[in-house]
């Protein structure tokens, strides 16, 4: 068979089974006014937690930014590291209450680089079973043995923890602080004592925690911080600044020894091109405005209690999160594709997540808010949720009980 045909069968197969995905070509960015095919949008489907990818701090900042070259133009040991890329690491250490932080060009690149540096053949990793894909792949490609544990289940993680000592190398543990496609956050605190017991590294990918929330010391640090965690407990923090930060990129916070050890092991950070030098003035200036406007944290959580209360009056299939991520669990795919789209002809853009992103029968909306949705707007989604599910949850996976 020709590549072509062979392409052709497995993208039959994936439309069949209601899995095909196509891209939604935006006009405008989704914070949260979009523009889709020139008409008008509310937006529920961003990361963009706090609004900052729309500040007018912010995109001075990258415009100003820019000024010192559109592009990196080399990797970081090249030629490719600025003072920008520096006064970022600083801000983003002392944001995180570490010693030192590095950028990477995406989460994706920061998870796979840290765990490949950190562990290998020998040792063992062990992940929930909801980690973020580039956890999973920097799992596999470490190539330590892969231990997992149902999810955000501590009795299953002390059993791979026991486990995982009698491989006799090193061990460490890689879970997401707050689950992108549920909301809820892990139960950190447990998870960390489990660590310090059998002498295990916990690593939690902060990509839905960094800017959200934080302690009353360290107000943005993530969710490891809101769990009373310090860089002791909690030696390898990831963060993103795609997601509450309202940029790209992402960076590793930890000791000096860590930081400093990345550098040299990291592959991910050593064999790419630098992150552009305005993304870096943006990200900054997105990390000064999270750090000065705790106002934007709160709208955000008036924004959360407010979808909440109102999804709970209309009987929605909430999820026990109190995160920005809101998922209504639908289960079959076909609901959750035509609600979207029924959705969509009422002007709201949700995303649409079916397997494999999640598993097989947990099919969902995901609706994010964000500290820039207006209560009137959230008052006119959930009136718009409540039409188009009326009638429409399909039998076997509606609204039974899903997640944590
Ligand atoms: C988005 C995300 C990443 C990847 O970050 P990018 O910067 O988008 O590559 C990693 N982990 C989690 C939990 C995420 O949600």
């Amino acid at each position: 068979m020709t590549l072509r045909a062979i392409l052709q069968a497995r993208l039959t197969e994936r439309r069949e089974r209601g899995l095909y995905r196509r891209l939604k070509t935006l006009e405008a960015a989704p914070s949260p006014g979009a523009v889709l095919d020139g008409r008008p949008m509310v937006a529920f489907s961003s990361n963009d937690y706090l609004g900052l990818a729309t500040h007018p701090e912010v995109i001075a900042a990258q415009q100003e930014g820019a000024r010192l070259g559109a592009g990196a133009t080399a990797s970081h040991l090249v030629n490719g590291h600025f003072g920008i890329h520096e006064q970022l690491q600083d801000a983003l250490a002392a944001a995180t209450g570490r010693e030192a932080a590095l950028v990477f060009s995406s989460g994706y690149a920061a998870n796979m680089g840290a765990i490949c540096a950190l562990i290998g053949r020998g040792d063992s990793i062990v992940s929930d079973k909801l980690n973020h894909a580039s956890l999973i792949d920097g799992a596999r490609l470490s190539r330590a043995e892969s231990l997992r544990f149902a999810h955000s289940d501590t009795g299953a993680l002390a059993r791979q923890l026991a486990r995982a000592a009698t491989a006799g190398g090193n061990t460490l543990v890689a879970v997401d602080g707050v689950y992108s496609m549920d909301g809820d956050c892990a139960p950190l605190a447990e998870i960390a004592q489990l660590c310090r017991e059998h002498d295990a590294w916990l690593m939690v990918d902060e990509a839905h925690g960094f800017g959200v929330m934080g302690s009353e010391a360290l107000p943005v640090a993530g969710s490891a911080a809101a769990a009373g965690l310090g860089e002791e407990e909690v030696p390898v923090l990831m963060g993103t600044l795609g997601k509450a930060a309202g940029n790209a990129g992402a960076f590793v916070a930890g000791s000096r020894e860590l930081i400093d050890y990345l550098v040299q092991f990291a592959r991910t950070y050593i064999y790419t091109t630098g992150m552009p030098p305005a993304v870096a003035a943006g990200a900054l200036a997105a990390v000064r405005v999270m750090q000065r406007k705790p106002e934007l944290r709160q709208c955000l959580q008036d924004n959360i209690a407010h979808f909440r209360r109102g999804a709970a009056e209309r009987g929605l299939p909430l999820c026990d999160s109190a995160s920005p991520i809101q998922p209504l669990l639908l289960g079959c795919e076909q609901t959750v594709m035509s609600v979207a789209a029924e959705l969509a002809s009422r002007g709201f853009l949700v995303g649409a997540i079916r397997p494999p992103t999640v598993p097989a029968g947990t099919a969902r909306l995901r609706i994010t808010l964000s500290a820039a949705h207006t209560a009137a707007q959230i008052d006119a989604l959930l009136d718009a949720l409540g039409t188009a599910l009326t009638g429409t949850l399909c039998g076997e996976g509606a609204a039974r009980e899903v997640s944590p």
